[in-house]
């Protein structure tokens, strides 16, 4: 295992990992804190990137704010099929998320 040094107690040791939901969890990558076993003090963070989702919404959003009107972009043939796709796969997952989150009220 890799050894760290706590920028707070400057033990040597290998971090605790506590894994959290991010701000805007739906569309970036948990987030992990590395926490000093010593201490007890985060010493670093990872993780929090945005996933996929953030670069579909971004597709889609930059379509409905900047592409309103370019008919070369809306009349092209993939566009007609990538937009129900993003779009219902989009519904799709946070349909899905929001399923499992009713149920886990009930467990
Ligand atoms: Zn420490």
């Amino acid at each position: 295992m890799d050894t760290v040094q706590c920028p707070h107690c400057k033990a040597e040791g290998t971090p605790h990992l506590l894994r959290y939901e991010p701000f805007l969890s739906y569309i970036r990558h948990t987030k992990m804190q590395h926490i000093c076993r010593i201490c007890g003090e985060v010493m670093y963070e990872t993780g929090g990137r945005f996933n996929f989702m953030a670069y579909i919404l971004l597709l889609l959003a930059g379509d409905f704010f900047l592409q309103v009107g370019n008919e070369a972009w809306h009349n092209a043939w993939w566009w007609k099929i990538l937009l129900p796709v993003l779009s219902f796969s989009l519904i799709g997952l946070f349909l899905y998320k929001f399923v499992r989150f009713i149920i886990s009220l009930f467990r």
